[in-house]
């Protein structure tokens, strides 16, 4: 094996919520020049608000003024010299060229969206460079390569693994820090792309995994991975472990902490992802790992997916006529509608799932023409819609092997006087959801957190 190949890097990444301002760059910094000199790759988002900011421009209706100050004030408090110079002289090039198209498709909205990762990243490496430590700008271009989904790109690992040793490979053996714009990728042929909101996460896990490395910190505003979203339950505590299958389903249940896609690049490697305090550097935050801990917490945090719609398909007709299934959710696919939850009565009368409550109506439209022949025969009695509903996902490995959960969280929500309007259990017991009334979610949540006692961090 290459020395290049060999050497193995920690992947640092900051998030955007901890970078709003200079001197939360310069701390930043500091983090890093604290883990140094082992072999690194950094990792930064858009600073704090720039990707909402660089949307709206997209849109036609934002302020690249206000954008080009943000940039320029932080670039102006950071750096002294010809550096200083240098820097200005890249915002203000930067948004001289920020040319909004008339037609605006997904693939040029990932163009202007990248910029906010392209400023971040080239602020971030020139001050490192100023801290004196030897350092080198990567264009993430050169190294994620996706498909072709604009806004939300898969990554071909493979050729991502390929790219990325070539590049960093050599930079690493130099003992060179590397830093990496988050979010963005490119299609084979070179066009830009994004991983999807949140995306930095997955730029993290991508390298990890293609540099063989052991461990991955995401720097936060957050603690760690907190037993709830602090927003809706603030007596949350952190979580110090959590299988990677737990965070996994915390993430996709709508967990903003982790983008929901970033364990996927893990695969079944031993690397484990650090969720850290950016504010306090020496906590240990939350390890992401395949460990297995904690085991008297069978519930080890929850998660809520806001702004949901039920739709149930009813009907005699369907009891035992096969395809049934199989029919509904290639309309709700072909409606370019993904769903969130599932539950099937076991009469199989019904079929009941949720999806995004601005995409409900088209979903519903794509059912009702799939049906047409069923609804007018009266086998299937139509399809309802209950818009404005949250899903509530009740996450822990534990669970599985301890009876009363379910028990316990209806208990829970019927003490507090919430409706439950539908169930669904993954098969292994990972995960019990639970789909509220919107405008009890909050409540719901915080019945939940008070029932499971979840204060792990606390013990
Ligand atoms: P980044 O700066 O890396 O992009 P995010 O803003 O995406 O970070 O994620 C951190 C935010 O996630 C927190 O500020 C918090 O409001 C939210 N959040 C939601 N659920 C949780 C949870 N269970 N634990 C911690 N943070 C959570
Ligand atoms: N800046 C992007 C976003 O706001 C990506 C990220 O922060 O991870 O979604
Ligand atoms: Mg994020």
């Amino acid at each position: 094996m290459s020395r290049a190949a060999s050497i193995v890097p920690e992947v640092h990444k900051f998030g955007g919520a901890s970078l709003a301002t200079a001197e939360a760059m310069a701390h930043a910094v500091s983090i890093v020049l604290a883990h140094r000199p082992g072999p690194m790759v950094v990792v930064v988002s858009a600073l704090a608000g720039v990707t909402d900011a660089l949307l709206d421009i997209a849109a036609s209706r934002g302020d690249v003024r206000g954008l080009r100050r943000k940039h320029l004030g932080v670039a102006r408090a950071l750096f002294t010299g010809a550096r200083r110079k240098d820097l200005i002289r890249f915002v203000d090039e930067a948004f001289d060229e920020l040319k909004v198209p008339r037609k605006l498709t997904p693939g040029t909205t990932d163009d202007i969206l990248a910029r906010g990762e392209q400023l971040s990243a080239r602020l971030f490496a020139a001050a490192l460079e100023q801290a004196g430590c030897p350092v080198e700008y990567v264009s993430a271009v050169d190294l994620i390569v996706t498909d072709d989904t604009f806004g939300q790109a898969s990554a071909d690992l493979a050729g991502t693994e390929r790219a990325v040793r070539k590049t960093l490979g050599r930079l690493l053996a130099r003992g060179v820090v590397t830093v990496v714009p988050g979010f963005i990728g490119a299609t084979p042929d070179g066009q830009i792309t994004t991983l999807g909101r949140g995306g930095s996460d997955l730029t993290a896990t991508l390298l990890a995994r293609a540099l063989r490395a052991r461990e991955v910190s995401l720097w936060k505003d957050v603690p760690g991975v907190l037993t709830a979203d602090p927003r809706v339950v603030p007596d949350a505590h952190v979580v110090p472990q959590l299988h990677v299958r737990e965070a996994a389903e915390l993430a996709y249940y709508g967990a903003k902490v982790l983008h929901p896609r970033a364990l996927i690049p893990l695969g079944k490697r031993n690397i484990a992802v650090r969720i850290r305090p950016f504010a306090n550097p020496d906590s240990k935050g939350t390890e992401i790992s395949q460990r297995r801990t904690l085991r008297g917490h069978p519930v080890k945090a929850l998660s809520a997916i806001p702004a949901q719609a039920l739709l149930t398909v009813t009907g005699n007709g369907m009891l035992g006529v096969p395809g049934i299934a199989a029919r509904t959710f290639e309309a709700v696919h072909r409606a370019g509608v993904s769903v969130s939850l599932i539950s099937q009565a076991s009469s199989e009368h019904s079929i009941c799932f949720s999806v995004p409550s601005g995409s409900a109506a088209r979903a519903r439209k794509s059912l009702r023409e799939t049906f047409r022949r069923e609804i007018d025969r009266g086998e299937i009695d139509g399809v309802e819609m209950q818009a404005g509903v949250a899903a509530i996902a009740i996450v822990g490995l534990g669970m599985a092997a301890t009876p009363g959960i379910a028990a316990r969280a209806f208990t829970a929500l019927s003490d507090a006087g919430i409706n439950v309007v539908a169930i669904a259990q993954g098969s292994s017991e990972l995960n019990l959801s639970v789909v509220v009334d919107g405008r009890e979610g909050a409540a719901a949540q915080r019945a939940l957190h008070a029932a499971f006692h979840l204060q792990l961090a606390k013990g």
